[in-house]
């Protein structure tokens, strides 16, 4: 999924298990119940900032945004309702429990951050949104945002150094197609 590739149907609701009190989807819950108990063990204490997003939440949450920063600005930073990922149930949000950095690019930079940077892909988990594949995604770097990909294809992402989904898929991303730029 992406600003190319929204999810079908645009109502799609996934079957979700709960995992630390957020909503997932089934098959991610015990991949990120192992991760997060195997960080809690390393000292590196995450927590779940948000999980499953309803397409009517993320209406919400979008509208409220286009609304006071503009429709650019707002698409750089949040999906369209139908066209984030958290709406499959397989991505999440992460942020310390002491709130360093939470939601912010300087997460990259905290234990927490490089922990999940060194160690997510062995539960199957991809950070998403990159500093390099910005132009690929569409969308600003957001170290928290892990996607579950499975340990196969996260493997196979680490090993061959492919910085995105679209690229190993061959599919496009970017920019909305009504959109001028890729914000
Ligand atoms: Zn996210």
């Amino acid at each position: 999924m992406n600003k190319k590739h929204p999810i079908t149907p645009l109502d799609f609701q996934p079957r979700v298990a709960v995992v630390r009190g957020y909503q997932v989807a089934t098959a991610a819950a015990g991949p990120l119940t192992r991760l997060l108990d195997s960080a809690d063990r390393d000292g590196v204490h995450l927590k779940i900032a948000s999980a499953f997003r309803s397409y009517a939440y993320q209406e919400g949450v979008h509208s409220r945004l286009v609304s006071t920063i503009g429709q650019s600005t707002a698409d750089a930073i949040s999906a369209r309702p139908g066209y984030s990922e958290h709406q499959t149930g397989l991505a999440v949000d992460l942020q310390p429990v002491d709130g360093t950095c939470a939601l912010d690019p300087c997460f990259a930079g905290t234990p927490a951050g490089r922990w999940l940077d060194a160690y997510a892909w062995r539960f199957g988990f991809v950070e998403r949104y990159t500093r390099a594949n910005r132009h690929v995604t569409g969308y600003s770097p957001e170290p928290w945002h892990l996607r579950y990909v499975a340990v196969a294809l996260a493997r196979e992402l680490r090993v061959t150094g492919t910085g995105s989904l679209e690229a190993f898929f061959g599919v496009a991303g970017g920019a909305y197609p009504d959109a001028g730029n890729a914000g």
